[in-house]
């Protein structure tokens, strides 16, 4: 098998070890999050020792996918012009060849240090650093696709050679009639008929055997296309910094779809320009040297006025497919908003008031869709007819030069007029083509918008990634709104030390969740800074911040799956045991005892079907099970009783550690057990900040006090 290496002892040391020099020698690429590393160990641990060998191709392989770096391309030795490699060395284990020295020896990197080699062991095997398929921070929809096509040219040049083949033997059938009536039928040559015939069938034959070979060619070219370019996409949406995200999801959803439009007009668009377009010429090119200038020229004017009838309606399509694609994504957006919603709707009557919406919507996007079949139509009906007259003007000039004059034969006319046919046949298709192109420009600024969102790590070309948080937090001059709306929060100066636990208590809309969602660092403010021990938080890896911060978000939103893979969220260094004693510890247990499938309960998208009180519990048996270094929780026990609620209490009490820094939101006074330094909000920002008795006392003694500035009554 070509992936057999024996006694190579791959360990979760060396795994580690690879994906961290990995990413310091090719700076581009992404450091692992701890979940992923996590994963390859597990991937070792679960190797059977049967197939050890075998699984450590398979444990490099994944490391590249981690990376997003594509396959590894393994060789049987080290290539000096691609060190540093990553080599698999029997009897040795995981190793990198950074470098061959002058005296001709290996030097060799490993978990322990470096080594000097002069020779290799035998059955190695070696692949090339990673190179990250890199999405630039400024990356436009535009050039994600003309990447696409301009890396797969090799592809497309296959396709124009067998297309040009194609081309050449189908001008066989063409000159096959003009020889039939010239040569044979005057000389009565049966014999040159049947040869003739005979090389026809096997031109055409060997067309159809061309053209079959092209469109597979094309076929793995577009799927792999199509494979990178989603990824790439979707890719980019999970990017997205939180406070970007548009608030309509079935647009967004809508638009980030429309790049099957974009991919299928740009293959079908290279093609015709890389193939049909310069074929009419040439075959126009045949016809004026069959024919002679004249009868070319019939042909050109035909050519150009096709070429700007399909033009012509080049402006109404356009204007057309894009109204009518805005209405088709504001009609899922209404179909989203519906789904989500439909309890509200059908609880308070007014299905009826969507219902009209909905038709208001179907009627708009019906009207555009007949205007561009409209349009595309006519342009399709007078390109035929032109191609018709092409062929009838091209006849009646041809026939008059043979009648006048011996520069033309019959059959010089019966071969120009097939290929005229072959002249025209591109432009037939430019309507199709605008139409086409029409929804994909639609489509593709639609996807440039989404393109424009800030990503999370914005303009940072290379994220921080420290090894450990303390949970320090520094806040100056910060000030957040939401986009188009008013200011939500603004605050002068917010120190938290680590270890510190800190309520946060105010009136609604008063901006603690906002708070809360700026330490997580999902939201940037849009003036001054959040220091997060000592770094500005958007400088620090999305990933390493979203291993380290566990925020408890107000909504708990739940995915399709089980609940199992609900409390796991792709975490795999959780036993089953721990699993379960945590879901007894917060209440969950009973839940799962409550249903024959216990932790395989199915959820549905969303989380339908699942209690408020019951999300909760689920969203917090998660993050405890996430094990953070810093808690920032927003309401925990909103939708919870006494009863959870106060074993809520005890488990985080019991799992927050004295050095963890712990940022709670609630209204529930029995959660400010939990903490020492309360922050009161009021409508203008914090009002009140220091020692929980202290300011509940002067919560107490003033309960006005919410009014004014914000004071600092550690002091008091
Ligand atoms: P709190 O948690 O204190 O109740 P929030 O931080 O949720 O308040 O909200 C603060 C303000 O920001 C409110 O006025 C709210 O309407 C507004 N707001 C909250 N979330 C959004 C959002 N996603 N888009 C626009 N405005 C929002
Ligand atoms: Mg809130």
């Amino acid at each position: 098998m070509d992936n057999l290496i024996e006694n190579i002892n791959v360990t979760t040391i060396d795994i580690k070890w690879l994906a961290e020099r990995c990413s310091s020698l090719q700076e581009d690429l992404p450091r692992l999050s701890r979940q992923m590393i996590t994963l390859l160990e597990k991937t070792i641990a679960d190797l059977d020792s049967t197939q050890f060998e075998d699984g450590d191709c398979a444990v490099v392989e994944q490391l590249f996918e981690a990376f997003d770096a594509g396959a590894p391309e393994w060789h049987s030795e080290p290539v000096p012009s691609a060190l540093p490699m990553i080599a698999l060395l029997p009897g040795v284990g995981c190793r990198i060849v950074c470098a061959l020295t002058a005296q001709g020896q290996w030097l060799l990197e490993g978990p322990d240090g470096n080594s000097y080699d002069t020779t290799l062991p035998d059955n190695g095997k070696y692949a090339q650093i990673p190179n990250p398929q890199k999405i630039t921070i400024n990356v436009t929809a535009r050039s994600l696709f003309i990447n696409a096509i301009v890396t797969r040219k090799q592809v497309f040049i296959q396709a124009v050679i067998a297309s040009t083949l194609c081309n050449l033997l189908a001008l066989a059938t063409s000159l096959y009639s003009m020889q039939v009536y010239d040569r044979v039928i005057p000389t009565q040559g049966i014999q040159t008929l049947i040869t003739l015939t005979v090389g026809v069938f096997i031109a055409v034959f060997l067309e159809l055997i061309i053209k079959k070979a092209r469109s597979l060619i094309m076929e793995d070219a577009v799927k792999e296309m199509d494979h990178e370019l989603s990824h790439k996409i979707f890719k980019r949406l999970l990017g997205i910094r939180m406070d970007q995200f548009p608030a309509s999801v079935g647009t967004l959803s809508a638009q980030v779809r429309s790049y099957e439009t974009i991919r299928s007009f740009s293959t079908t668009f290279t093609m015709f320009i890389l193939n049909d377009a310069p074929f009419a010429l040439l075959f126009l090119a045949v016809i004026m040297f069959i024919a002679g200038t004249q009868v070319a020229i019939v042909v050109l004017v035909f050519f150009l006025l096709a070429l700007a009838i399909g033009f012509m309606s080049r402006k109404r399509i356009d204007i057309h497919t894009k109204s009518g694609l805005s209405g088709a994504n504001r009609k899922m957006g209404l179909l989203v908003e519906v789904v989500e919603g439909a309890e509200s709707l059908k609880s308070s009557g007014v299905g009826w008031q969507i219902l009209s919406r909905w038709d208001q919507l179907s009627r708009m996007v019906m009207e555009d869709a007949d205007k561009v079949r409209q349009c595309s139509d006519t342009a399709n009906y007078l390109s035929a007819m032109v191609q018709q007259l092409s062929y009838v003007m091209l006849v009646c000039v041809g026939a008059y030069i043979a009648a006048t004059s011996t520069d033309l034969t019959t059959g010089g006319i019966i071969a120009c007029s097939i290929l005229s046919g072959r002249v025209l046949a591109p432009v037939g298709m430019i309507p199709g083509l605008i139409v086409q192109w029409g929804h994909a420009k639609a489509a593709l600024s639609d996807l440039e918008k989404v393109f424009l969102l800030e990503q999370d790590n914005h303009e940072v070309s290379q994220p921080l990634s420290p090894e450990k948080f303390q949970g320090r937090y520094l806040l100056k001059d910060v000030h957040f709104s939401y986009l188009g709306r008013p200011e939500a929060i603004s605050v002068d100066k917010l120190v938290i030390v680590p270890g510190e636990k800190i309520a946060i208590v105010g009136p609604i809309g008063s901006g603690k969740s906002t708070l809360l969602k700026l330490m997580a660092g999902l939201y940037k403010p849009q003036s001054g800074q959040v220091l997060f021990d000592g770094l500005d938080m958007q400088q620090i890896s999305r990933t390493h911040v979203s291993d380290a911060i566990g925020y408890l978000p107000q909504n708990i939103h739940l995915f399709g799956g089980t609940l199992r893979s609900n409390l796991l969220m792709g975490n795999s260094c959780v036993s089953e045991e721990d699993l379960l004693t945590i879901c007894q510890l917060t209440g969950l247990g009973s839940m799962m005892a409550s249903h024959p499938k216990g932790l395989d309960l199915t959820i549905s998208e969303g989380g339908n079907g699942v209690s408020g009180g019951q999300k909760q519990l689920i969203g917090l048996t998660r993050l405890i099970l996430s094990k953070p270094d810093i808690w920032l929780l927003d309401e925990p026990t909103a939708s919870l009783d006494e009863g959870f609620e106060q074993r809520v209490l005890s488990i985080l009490a019991q799992k927050i550690a004295p050095e963890q820094t712990l940022i709670l939101v609630t209204h529930k006074p029995v959660l400010l057990n939990l903490v020492q330094r309360l922050i009161v909000f009021g409508p203008t920002g914090i009002i009140l900040d220091g020692p929980r008795d202290a300011v509940l006392e002067r919560l107490r003694q003033n309960s006005d006090s919410a009014e004014g500035s914000h004071q600092n009554v550690g002091a008091c």
